[in-house]
């Protein structure tokens, strides 16, 4: 079975959802999403997986970027969650996507003598022990000398002295397309740019029957499927309501977290840095090319289409990071922002104070044979699809085979790709105007092969030029565009 996500595939998908009953239709292709297609589809059920927009449109494009255990849950005393994500970092690592997942060094400075030094030590410890016999190095002890040869424009005044231990980092929209591309290898029929807007009929032969709308045109079709999986993030209560006409049958916080980007040359420091900050942390984290420094969380109560960061969630991160650097950074230094919604588990407990809810996650059975997932984080996608899929089978009676995702690497096959075009080509070795270093073979390459259809779909989250380019200006887009509409039909 081909990786490939084309129009042509794309066309066939839809077909095939209409002709054929599935065992499961997935609706949300982001990291949950992705990832529970390809659980299901390697343990040979029928599965088709549609988005309403892009791979990873959602949530799964706004993260931090990291795969992590998360030292914050660990003092937050979860334990169990920590484990998992360590047990997933090394498995993306080095078995799932080492081509699409990095070390990335860390430095936690440190503020008070003796009892500081012991107590966080003692937590990466425990970190380092949950780890196992991992790939990345243990923590280590510095001194301030060292902690500020590491980051000089840390502020001298800022700390006593730093650990720094090891996490790692990825590029969150390709390892969703990756994710997806792996599940259409498996046999899952994966059509994005595709709504789930209602249901036909409540099931009374185990079978339900979906109205989906493809969005790149407007028509309107039916599906038909054994189980539905709402892997919808923070659509989960609009989404649910299509099969209960209750907008509350799953609860969930909207969670805001907001990112800046700076050039490199605006901080001097050579590793990513943790911040604690009382209510939460702060990531000071480095590409090739940027820092990104985040994240805000903030209960967000508006739509969810429509989250934004605002100048006060500026303000916040720009203070916060001033509070440590040696020199001011200010909203001049600031070349772009984007904000993300957290789909966490609703805990009355904890109100509005969604840096306290947990990060686990949680299954609701919306109706029969449709469940819905929301929490998680993206580190642990594959854990969250495989007890979904666990769940969706003792849900159908369909027979039971175990999961075999540990063992599936993803796909990769970008590069050659590339090559194989510009050798069919030659043309398409020439770079995008105004964006060097991205030529038209990687836009074609985005169509052809990864299920690119809309302009965002490219400059967003295949070349990811708004991340990476200080401008992206319409001349560039222009050229995406037409070079995207050049691609045959
Ligand atoms: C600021 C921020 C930083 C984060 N950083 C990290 C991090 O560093 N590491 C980490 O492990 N986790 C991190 N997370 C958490 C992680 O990003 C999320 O847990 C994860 O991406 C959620 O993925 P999802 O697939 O559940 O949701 P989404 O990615 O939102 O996917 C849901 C999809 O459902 C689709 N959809 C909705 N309704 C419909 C419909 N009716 N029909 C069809 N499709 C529909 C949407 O278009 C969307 O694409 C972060 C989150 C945020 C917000």
């Amino acid at each position: 079975m081909t990786s490939s996500l084309s129009r042509t595939s794309r066309a066939a998908a839809m077909q095939a959802m209409q002709d054929e009953v599935l065992d499961l239709l997935v609706v949300g292709a982001g990291a949950t999403g992705t990832g529970t297609a390809l659980d299901a589809a390697s343990r040979g059920l029928r599965v088709g997986l549609i988005d309403k927009g892009d791979i990873a449109g959602g949530t799964s494009s706004r993260s931090s970027q990291l795969v992590h255990g998360g030292l914050r849950y660990l003092q937050q005393g979860n334990v169990a969650l920590v484990r998992e994500s360590l047990r997933e970092r090394e498995l993306l690592l080095t078995t799932l996507a080492p081509h699409l997942v990095r070390p990335l060094p860390f430095m936690l400075p440190l503020h008070h003598r003796v009892w500081e030094r012991a107590y966080i030590g003692a937590g990466l410890l425990a970190y380092d022990v949950l780890a196992g016999s991992g790939v990345l190095p243990r923590h280590r002890h510095l001194s301030k000398t060292k902690a500020l040869a590491q980051f000089p424009d840390l502020s001298p005044d800022s700390l006593i002295g730093a650990i720094q231990y090891y996490d790692a980092q990825m590029d969150d929209a390709r390892l969703a397309v990756a994710i997806a591309r792996t599940a259409a290898e498996q046999g899952a029929l994966v059509a994005t740019h595709v709504a789930l807007i209602g249901e036909e009929s409540a099931t009374s032969d185990g079978v339900h029957r979906v109205t989906l709308r493809d969005e790149l045109t407007g028509e309107s079709f039916t599906v038909s499927a054994r189980c539905i999986a709402l892997c919808v993030g923070v659509w989960a209560p609009e989404a649910s309501a299509i099969f209960t006409g209750a907008a509350d049958a799953v609860a969930v916080t909207r969670s805001k977290g907001v990112h800046l980007r700076l050039p490199r040359t605006a901080i001097n420091g050579e590793t990513a840095l943790i911040i604690p900050t009382g209510k939460s942390v702060l990531f000071v984290i480095p590409t090739p090319t940027h820092w990104l420094v985040g994240t805000t969380d903030t209960e967000w109560l508006g739509d969810p289409d429509a989250v934004e960061p605002t100048a006060d969630d500026v303000d916040y991160l720009l203070g916060l990071l001033c509070g440590v650097l040696a020199h001011p950074v200010t909203t001049a230094d600031v070349t772009y922002t984007f904000a993300g919604l957290r789909p966490l588990v609703r805990d009355q407990a904890v109100g509005g104070n969604t840096a306290k809810v947990t990060r686990e996650h949680r299954i609701a059975r919306v109706a029969p044979g449709v469940l819905a997932i929301v929490g998680g984080k993206w580190t642990t996608y594959r854990v969250m699809a495989r007890d979904l899929v666990d769940t969706v089978l003792t849900e159908s009676g369909l027979s039971r085979r175990e999961c075999i995702t540990q063992t599936i690497p993803l796909v990769d096959t970008r590069d050659a790709e590339v090559a194989a075009l510009v050798a069919d080509d030659p043309q398409l070795a020439l770079p995008l105007v105004h964006a060097p270093g991205y030529t038209h073979a990687d836009v074609v390459q985005a169509v052809v092969h990864e299920g690119a259809f809309a302009l965002d779909d490219v400059v967003d989250r295949r070349l990811r030029l708004q991340l990476m380019l200080d401008v992206v200006d319409d001349e560039t887009l222009r050229d995406v565009a037409a070079t995207m509409s050049g691609v045959p039909a």
